[in-house]
Order: C-alpha cells, then sequence, then structure tokens
C-alpha cells in the first residue's frame, strides 16, 4: 500500500514523516522545481512544538527560533511593547527541518512533479498509490480535481498585503517593529539568517508589484523614520485575505489537508500550524489502517475532528483581523488585538468525535482533550495510564481517547476495531 502526498510545504512534509516513521510506503511530490525559499508562515505555536517533539525535530526548531517582543510605533512615535504569541523563524526553516527528517526515513520529494489527475498521473509519468493526499496548497488541483467546492469569501479589490524578505539596516533586532497610523508596515527579524521579513499594507491600494525599491519608498513614506536601509531582497510577494474551507475533507482514499482545505488571515499565526495538526491527526489513522490494525472508518474521524477545528481557525482569524483593522483605523496601534490563548492551540481538541469515549466520570480531562502529561507520555504510540480507579487511553497523537473504569476494556485493539 501506498501513499501519495501531493505538495511539500509543512502540511505534506508532515504528513511524509509520520507515516514514514510508521513504515508506510509513502512517496511525496512537488511540482516547484526547488524548495520553497520564503519566510512566509513564520509563528510556531505551542502546540506544533509537542507535534514536533515527537518528530524528532523540536531542537533544531527551537534553536533556530526566538520569542519577539513586538514593538509598535503610532505615526513614528513608539507606544506600545506586547510580547509575541509563537516561536518566531522562517516558514523555510521549518520545512527544511521537516525534509531532513523525512530523508533520513529514506524519503525524498520528488520535485518538478505534478499531479494532473487522480490516478497519479504526472507530468514524469503515473504514480500507483492506494491513499492519496492533497497537501497542495490554496490553489489545491486536488481539491479541484474532487470537484469539493472552497466556500467562503475573498477580500475584493487590489488592496493587497505586500511581504518579503530583506536584509535591514539601522534597526534594533531584538523586536519586531510595526508602525501604525498610515497603513501598516512592521519588519520581524529572524535568529540565525539575516533576512527579516517585511509586512506592508499601505494606505491605498498600489497598483505596483512589490521590489525591493516600492519596500524602501514605502517605508520612508509610512514611517517619516529615516537611517533604515532594506537591501538584498530573496523573497518578493503579495497576499489577498482570503476565508475559505471545504465541507468534506475525504472523498474515498483521497484527503485534503493544510491550505488546501481551509484557508484564513494571517492573524493568530494559525494557518501553517493547522496544517501540521491536520496531517498529525490523519497520519497514525492511516498507517493503523494500511497496517491492519483498525478498519476504513477510522478514516472517516479525520475530517469529524478537523472540520471543527477549520472552522474555529476561520473564525477566529477573521475575527482577528477585524480587530487588528480597528486598531490600525483608530490610531491606538494595539495590534495584538486580535490576540486569543487559543491560538497556541492547547486548548483545542475533540470532544465531539466518534473517537473520544467517557465510559465513567472524574475530575481529570475528559475524552478528546490533548492529555496534559505530554512530557510523560510516549508519543506516535498509544499510552494506557493509570490514576487510582481511573484509566485513560491516550491516543498517538496525545489526545484523550477513552476514560474509563477498572472493569472496561480499554486495549488499543478494542479501541480501533470498535467501529
Ligand atoms: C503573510 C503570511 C503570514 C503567515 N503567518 C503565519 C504564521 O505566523 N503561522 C502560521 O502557522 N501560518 C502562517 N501563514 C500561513 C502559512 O504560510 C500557510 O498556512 C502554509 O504555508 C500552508 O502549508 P501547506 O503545506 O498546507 O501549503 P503550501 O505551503 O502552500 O504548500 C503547498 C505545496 O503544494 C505544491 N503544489 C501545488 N499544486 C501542486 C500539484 N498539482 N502537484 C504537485 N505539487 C503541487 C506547491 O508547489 C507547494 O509547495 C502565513 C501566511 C502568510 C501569507
Amino acid at each position: 500500500m501506498t501513499v501519495l502526498v501531493v505538495g511539500a510545504g509543512p502540511t505534506g512534509l508532515t504528513m511524509a514523516l509520520d507515516l514514514a516513521r510508521r513504515g508506510v510506503p509513502v512517496r511525496v511530490i512537488d511540482k516547484a522545481p526547488e524548495h520553497f525559499t520564503g519566510s512566509r508562515g513564520k509563528g510556531v505555536q505551542d502546540r506544533t512544538l509537542e507535534v514536533f517533539a515527537d518528530l524528532g525535530i523540536r531542537d533544531e526548531i527551537l534553536a533556530a527560533g526566538q520569542h519577539m517582543t513586538m514593538r509598535m510605533y503610532v505615526n513614528g512615535e513608539h507606544t506600545r511593547d506586547a510580547a509575541g504569541n509563537a516561536l518566531i523563524l522562517p516558514q523555510w526553516k521549518v520545512e527544511e527541518a521537516l525534509r531532513d527528517r523525512l530523508a533520513e526515513h529514506g524519503v525524498k520529494v520528488e520535485l518538478d512533479t505534478e499531479l494532473l489527475d487522480l490516478d497519479g498521473a504526472t507530468n514524469h509519468g503515473r504514480i500507483d498509490h492506494d491513499y492519496l493526499v492533497g497537501c497542495d496548497g490554496g490553489r489545491s488541483t486536488v481539491r479541484k480535481l474532487l470537484g469539493v467546492p472552497f466556500e467562503g469569501v475573498t477580500a475584493d479589490g487590489d488592496h493587497l498585503m505586500m511581504l518579503g524578505d530583506v536584509e535591514v539596516s539601522g534597526l534594533d533586532p531584538d523586536y519586531w517593529h510595526m508602525w501604525i497610523g498610515n497603513g501598516f508596515y512592521a519588519l520581524a527579524p529572524f535568529r540565525t539568517v539575516p533576512q527579516w521579513q517585511v509586512q506592508i499594507v499601505p494606505p491605498e491600494p498600489l497598483g505596483e508589484q512589490p521590489s525591493l525599491e516600492v519596500f524602501q519608498r514605502l517605508f520612508d513614506e509610512m514611517t517619516g523614520w529615516s537611517g533604515v536601509t532594506l537591501s538584498n531582497p530573496t523573497w518578493l510577494s503579495t497576499y489577498r485575505v482570503n476565508v475559505r474551507m471545504v465541507r468534506k475533507f475525504r472523498v474515498g482514499n483521497v484527503f485534503l489537508a493544510g491550505d488546501a482545505a481551509h484557508v484564513h488571515p494571517p492573524t493568530g499565526g494559525l494557518g501553517m500550524n493547522t496544517g501540521i495538526q491536520d496531517a498529525y491527526n490523519l497520519g497514525w489513522k492511516l498507517a493503523a489502517v494500511i497496517n491492519g490494525e483498525a478498519g476504513d472508518t477510522l478514516l472517516d474521524t479525520y475530517e469529524a475532528e478537523r472540520l471543527p477545528i477549520a472552522e474555529w481557525t476561520l473564525g477566529t482569524s477573521a475575527e482577528g483581523l477585524q480587530k487588528v483593522a480597528a486598531a490600525v483605523q483608530s490610531g491606538t496601534g494595539a495590534v495584538d488585538a486580535g490576540r486569543n490563548p487559543d491560538h497556541k492551540q492547547l486548548s483545542l481538541g475533540y470532544p465531539d468525535s466518534p473517537l473520544s469515549r467517557n465510559l465513567v466520570s472524574w475530575d481529570g480531562p475528559a475524552a478528546g482533550f490533548r492529555a496534559p502529561w505530554q512530557e510523560s507520555l510516549q508519543l506516535g504510540d498509544f499510552t494506557l495510564l493509570t490514576f487510582d480507579d481511573v484509566r485513560v487511553l491516550v491516543r498517538p497523537d496525545g489526545y484523550i481517547g477513552v476514560v474509563g473504569g477498572p472493569a472496561d476494556d480499554l486495549s488499543v485493539s478494542a479501541y480501533l476495531m470498535d467501529r
């Protein structure tokens, strides 16, 4: 049985790695001729760090990242500092760490390989597979081939955010600087690379393409500061707000994950994290079915569990964006207004999932919630814990599967087969 993973962004790489380490034959393809080198999704949340611990890359990610203080200026004057909510590092660094770990399992990303149909046709011939996971981003080919609607809204007009990676001189690299009052201009440094991420929402639509010259001119005009010089751009892009998701995460043996299944504003720094956690939810289930330990219906729980999370993510990030926009327009400068402790994603869970079973009541966390004893668990596999007369079966992804009493069958086989 082979799984074909389409797309080697953070979602596809996590998917491939989780399957490969479980001994599932997997191929991962990407239509890009080279690996992505932009800093795009630069915030790694606490829950994702737990996933990375299990996947064996947490130390590397911690070494490459930093927790930043956001320094805000209104009309050029420093008004406020606020602690950021995530570990900051460039997205390409996360992808590199996942890719290196995947290579240790003998799997290399097949670049310049574009999926053309669901039978596995590519520009380099057909790839035989039994399951296919579409991790191919917001414009997903897999989603389109399935005919699954991407429901929601796209911001209209040509008022785009400009983005890029540049080197910066003349600015304190200990802060993520944000200028508010005349549009929004932000410069975020990174710990282990010379680039900073620039994000610009100009006061008026520009109709210009992003370039170093445009970034520098806008910096000078929008901040009113002098003495800061941008140079050496390594990535230039634009971004338009989309709030969209699918209502089907599974069609037969084809799954959608990450941006292919949901896109939303960057407020809260959730996109990459949510995709990684989609993959981490599906990985152990797909492996259990392929290895004959569970029936096919286990795979239906992927949608049952991740669709409500996608709904929540769209809602909280869109609401956060409105709060940030209001703060920018009112001139208060509180761009941290869109923050929410749940964005660390530790409090999210699957209480309504068919996989969450509370057979007895107790004072501890209910089935479906993240097991709070993560450091003492052997993540990646099931763990049975005993507390006085209550026993707790923790799933491989660290969520509580069953809370039961001494007489209940809490074996893994009963849990997996009993559906
Ligand atoms: C300004 C900005 C800030 C952000 N900040 C954060 C943040 O702080 N935290 C966060 O978590 N997220 C953030 N995000 C979002 C994050 O970047 C995305 O959610 C993330 O990249 C999605 O990962 P993915 O693997 O699902 O898709 P992608 O990264 O888009 O990868 C999809 C891959 O599929 C490939 N592909 C497409 N079609 C095909 C095909 N037919 N055949 C083969 N390959 C194909 C593409 O080449 C691509 O490599 C931010 C985004 C933006 C724009």
